[in-house]
């Protein structure tokens, strides 16, 4: 089922959804069955499984000089999904990326999911490369999301590459998008971003997942400015809890946003490393709370590997 049709179904009772990483390159299944079993009583009706591209890294040759070398850490999405979907009888959206993937390609994997009937996708341009210093499509790829919603949404209506295909089928896919409630970093201002998230919207996408907050003032903010603009999808809060003290720095480095001032102080006033997590998982408890009283369709927790903390915030929050 698309995720869009869940929360139709739902009647405004607020759903609860994960996030998980592929395992690293020689992993099996058994990291990610080890972080959803404890997680289905929860009853997520979809999971999503994030996608990471290559990176560069150095290597020292014999010579002493360094080469650099790609490498894919954690390869597989769709395979994933399928098997997730094969063992919990859950829908499974594997995130799709603008960077390392021709239109080709993304046709190709596109055609794969259809076959395996995932019609769920999260679309995305991705991240520049460790290196690269800025995002750089491939020659036949797509700079930006909204492209690659286009051709999704092209797909669906039978709009292969290939002008010779007639007649082809058409798929079905429910299309996801990122939304940043404290602006994309790239973005000069909030408002320009907000035009391109409209502009997702627009080619097709159907519902909009955020970054995370730790500000639930900042994604209600976030719902009414979409509002105001005519962007009438749902819009998932994403909710990630910090549990470490160098989170206090590598959150904000990473992903761009801010942290409350009495998050930090509590964290940084708590006395020791269980302290500081149980202060991170009240707060993300709290702030789910408040989300879910405030009606939002659906919580989605970035688990990041790290079952037992997001457990306990949904024993506590469903
Ligand atoms: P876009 O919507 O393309 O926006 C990128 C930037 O370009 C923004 O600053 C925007 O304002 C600007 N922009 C957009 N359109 C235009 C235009 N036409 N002209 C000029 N500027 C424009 N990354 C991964 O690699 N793998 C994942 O699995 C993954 N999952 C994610 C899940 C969620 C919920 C979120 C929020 C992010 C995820 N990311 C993932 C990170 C994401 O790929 C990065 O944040 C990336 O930098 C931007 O992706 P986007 O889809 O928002 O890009």
């Amino acid at each position: 089922m698309k995720v869009t049709e869940y929360f139709e179904k739902a009647g405004g009772k607020t759903l609860t959804s994960f996030e998980v990483l592929p395992p690293l390159k020689g992993g099996g299944m058994k990291a990610i069955f080890d972080t959803l079993d404890p997680l289905m009583e929860f009853k997520p009706p979809f999971v999503d499984v994030t996608y990471h591209r290559e990176e560069y890294i150095y290597q020292k040759r014999d010579s002493g000089y360094f080469e650099k070398v790609a490498i894919r850490k954690r390869p597989g999405t769709v395979g994933i999904c399928a098997s997730i979907m094969h063992r919990y009888g859950v829908d499974a959206v594997p995130h799709l990326i603008c960077g390392g993937f021709t239109r080709e390609e993304t046709e190709n994997v596109l055609i794969d999911l259809n076959f395996l009937n995932i019609n769920n996708v999260l679309a995305l341009r991705g991240d520049a490369r460790k290196f690269d210093g800025k995002f750089i499509p491939e020659a036949e790829g797509h700079g930006y999301a909204v492209d690659l919603v286009k051709q999704i949404d092209g797909i669906n209506k039978a709009a292969y590459l290939d002008k010779n295909i007639v007649g082809g089928e058409k798929m079905d896919f429910c299309i996801g998008v990122a939304g940043y409630p404290e602006k994309h970093f790239e973005a000069p201002n909030m408002d320009l971003d907000m035009k391109y998230l409209k502009a997702k919207i627009d080619a097709g996408a159907d519902y909009i997942v955020t970054q995370m907050f730790f500000d639930n003032k900042k994604y209600f903010a976030f719902v009414d400015k979409c509002r105001a603009m005519g962007i009438n999808v749902p819009i998932v809060p994403g909710l990630k809890p910090i549990t470490k003290k160098y989170q206090l720095v590598s959150i904000p480095r990473l992903f761009y946003i801010d942290l409350p001032d009495d998050l930090v102080n509590s964290i940084e006033n708590a006395k020791d490393a269980a302290a500081r997590k149980e202060v991170g998982i009240e707060w993300c408890i709290a702030q789910s709370k408040e989300l879910k009283k405030a009606g939002v369709p659906c919580l989605h927790y970035y688990t990041m590997g790290d079952v037992e903390t997001i457990r306990k915030i949904a024993e506590a929050v469903f």
